[in-house]
């Protein structure tokens, strides 16, 4: 009969992307005893290849990502600063922006490569003291009640612990295997990220356009290199993804009306299909949902990341308290103001962008000329765009 293995832990981290490194380098100075499973195997967590999304951060994230002892281990030559950004609607030359407009700043915020980001998370917890971390394991039973959780791996491995956290994306398999449920809107669109050089200057400036049929953003990297990313339907995704790159640069030039010049593919591209999520609940007996597991925001606003970052440091440093009062770390009143405080800081964002994201892709008559109105009526109104700027810088 084979032996079945079990460990024990203080707390048990399902899912090793950046929300679930994070958490476990913020409780770092807890003495708790961690456990991190992760699916993939390690060598893909600790060099993680090049995934085409350029993360803009606030300035808060990069705080935290600084007082974790992250933000210097990313190449500062790899940092680009993001000074201002501007949202243009189909041909019309009025143009909506943010930033550039606070003395003292000199950034919106930061953009850095996502692989860099998990690469320097990974290295971060590579050690950590009480920290174990599982790869190359899928879980197959998830369990907790009053005393504790529990979670079976595939190699039959038993873990339990004080309390579980499901960090395992916006489709969270946990999530699902604890109860609770979760609003999901698949979009029908796939968004494409690819790296471009050009010709033409784009002073840090990130342009948001949309154009009748596809929405085309370029978020600027350090010199003439842009990030291009295009919404479209899926099908129709498919055929762009079949074009060898010269055609493809051709084709995102021609979409982008060559404002920046021609441009040319540099990097291999990668398609996301959208859908954007938000848990019920974030927490049940002895569990919590921590980044996307929790709220899975549409791109387009840049704060799914910033989101996950600001969640589990509110978890963690509620369990660093109850530590240092000797309390239970996963305490029925800890965890509800957990959720409440990140259910608080997420809500609005989350619900404004799938308005906006809404209004930006129906193609009806009424929509397009709602949004054409829109965008003059929030021009004139300077406090919505001083509020929207502070809210992307965070300071
Ligand atoms: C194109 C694009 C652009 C983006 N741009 C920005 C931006 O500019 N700013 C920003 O703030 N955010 C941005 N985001 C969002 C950001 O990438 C996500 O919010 C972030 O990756 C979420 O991290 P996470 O750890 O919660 O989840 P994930 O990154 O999805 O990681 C989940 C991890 O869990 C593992 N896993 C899953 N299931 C299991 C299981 N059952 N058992 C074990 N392990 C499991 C997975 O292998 C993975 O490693 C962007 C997203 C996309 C797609």
């Amino acid at each position: 009969m084979a032996c079945e293995r079990s460990t024990q832990h203080d707390v048990i981290v399902i899912g090793g992307g950046p929300a679930g490194l994070a958490f476990a380098r913020s409780l770092a100075d807890s003495g708790l005893r961690i456990a991190i499973v992760e699916r993939q195997p390690h060598d893909a967590l600790a060099d993680p290849a090049f995934d085409g999304r350029e993360i803009a951060l606030t300035h808060r994230s990069a705080d935290i990502l600084q007082k974790l002892g992250v933000w210097d281990r990313i190449d500062a030559a790899e940092i680009a600063p993001l000074r201002k950004a501007v949202v243009l609607n189909g041909s019309s030359p009025f143009a909506l922006s943010f930033g550039g407009e606070r003395e003292g700043a000199d950034r919106l915020g930061h953009l850095v490569p996502n692989h860099l980001i998990r690469r320097a998370l990974f290295q971060s917890i590579d050690g950590q003291t009480g920290l174990s971390l599982i790869t190359g394991q899928a879980v197959t039973e998830v369990r907790t009640d009053a005393d504790g959780a529990m979670v079976r791996l595939s190699d039959g491995t038993v873990l339990t612990g004080a309390l579980l956290v499901a960090a395992d994306s916006r489709f969270s398999d946990v999530r699902g295997r604890l109860g609770i449920g979760a609003e999901i809107n698949r979009l029908g669109r796939s968004m494409m990220v690819v790296r471009v050089a050009h010709e033409g200057e784009h002073g840090g400036v990130a342009t948001e356009w949309f154009e009748h049929g596809h929405t085309m953003a370029m978020l600027p990297l350090n010199g003439a290199l842009s990030s291009a990313v295009l919404t479209l339907p899926a099908g129709e995704m498919d055929r762009l993804m079949r074009l060898d790159e010269a055609a493809l640069g051709q084709e995102l030039t021609r979409r982008y009306q060559a404002r920046l010049g021609d441009m040319r593919v540099v990097s291999s591209p990668h398609v996301y299909p959208l859908a954007t999520t938000y848990s019920h609940r974030f927490v049940t007996r002895r569990a919590a949902l921590i980044g996307d597991a929790a709220v899975g925001m549409h791109p387009v606003t840049a704060h799914g990341f910033n989101f996950g970052l600001q969640g589990q440091a509110t978890l963690a440093g509620l369990i660093a308290q109850a530590v240092a009062k000797g309390g239970d770390i996963a305490a029925p009143a800890l965890l509800s103001r957990y959720e409440w405080t990140h259910r608080l800081a997420t809500k609005p964002l989350y619900s404004a962008t799938n308005l906006i994201v809404g209004l930006y892709t129906d193609e009806r008559l009424p929509q397009r000329i709602v949004r054409h109105a829109a965008l003059r009526a929030a021009a004139r109104l300077p406090l919505l765009r001083g509020g929207v700027t502070r809210l992307l810088m965070q300071h």
